[in-house]
């Protein structure tokens, strides 16, 4: 996490300028407390979209030649070489024009690979320019189901239509897939479900860099899509075999939030198991989820963690639908 290039932000301005992350905060409330009773909101996945348009890109070197992008929907890792550079997970496409030019700040390779960390909009909906610039997608068996059918997000309260056909992961695989590219090996690997039923983690080995999708969001409560496979369990699961897997060398990038490590990654585990037994012997009382919340079982790590992506409301909500 040396040579920060470009400038470095304030998690203010890391906020603002990921218009995604009021988009996802504004959305689930309105399905995880209202479920059928209350009307929808509709427009805020485009309204995620097109606020990408102004997203503040950054670009972070990390070690291994390995850099990665954020501001542009869920985090980016890229490696440049020979093979032409391949990119993990895509962001929005209408923030193509600025992750043109951080890509071009790292080399002047072409595009040649992308690999989806899992189906999700914030991570594919570049899929489509990406390919059209020369990347072959790569990705989980259940990331081209989604994307190729009509798929309905109820913490979005959005059904997206089926992707064109150049976003659509032309490989898929579905357990492991070990790649060497650039001098570099990587290893992928299926998790069991947890934030979708798509998720994948993605270890560049030869740098110790382990990106693990939204199975880690460093300093913002998560989101759980329970409508593709994810749950509160899933997602526990899923941390548990990262922290077996971190080494102290480790770098690991998450979905979304700061390049994190061993420490983070263990402080998230203990945030989701916690959190879990709390709400979970409430709702055993028979309590109801507006108990629940106003319980705050999350209260030492709300003003943290609770005003980026998703409220405490939403991640309570995401766990109490699970347990
Ligand atoms: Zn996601």
């Amino acid at each position: 996490m040396t040579n920060q290039v470009g400038y470095c932000m304030s998690r203010r301005q890391f906020l603002a300028s990921t218009s995604l992350a009021s988009a996802i905060g504004l959305l689930a409330p309105h399905t995880i407390f209202a479920g059928a009773e209350v009307v929808s909101t509709p427009g805020l996945v485009e309204t995620a979209r097109k606020g990408a348009a102004n997203a503040t890109i950054t670009v972070e070197r990390l070690r291994g030649n390995i850099s990665v992008l954020m501001g542009a929907g869920g985090n980016m890792a890229v490696l440049p070489g020979r093979d032409g550079k391949l990119l993990i997970d895509a962001g929005f496409a209408g923030a193509r024009p600025k992750i043109t030019s951080a890509l071009a700040s790292i080399s002047s390779d072409p595009i040649k690979h992308l690999i989806n960390s899992h189906w999700h909009f914030d991570h594919t909906d570049g899929n489509e320019w990406l390919h059209s610039a020369g990347a072959a997608i790569l990705a989980h068996a259940n990331t081209r189901k989604h994307l190729s059918n009509t798929t309905r997000v109820e913490g979005w309260n959005f059904t997206f239509p089926p992707s064109p056909p150049g976003a659509i992961p032309a490989e898929v695989f579905d357990d492991e897939r070990t790649l060497v590219l650039n001098g570099t090996t990587i290893a992928l690997k299926h998790y069991a479900p947890a934030h979708t039923d798509s998720d994948i983690s993605i270890h560049f080995t030869d740098a110790d860099i382990f990106h693990v999708g939204d199975t880690f969001w460093n300093g913002y409560y998560p989101f759980i899509d329970y409508s593709t496979g994810g749950s509160i369990d899933g997602m526990i699961r899923a941390t548990e075999a990262n922290v077996a897997k971190v080494t102290d060398r480790m770098i690991v990038i998450p979905g979304h939030g700061a390049v994190g490590d061993k420490s983070k990654l263990s402080f998230y585990r203990d945030l989701l198991v916690g959190t879990r037994e709390k709400v979970a012997t409430l709702k055993k009382q028979g309590k109801s989820l507006g108990e629940i919340v106003a319980a705050k079982p999350t209260a030492a790590t709300d003003a943290e963690w609770g005003n980026g992506f998703r409220s405490p409301k939403d991640f309570i909500g995401d766990v109490f639908l699970g347990v």
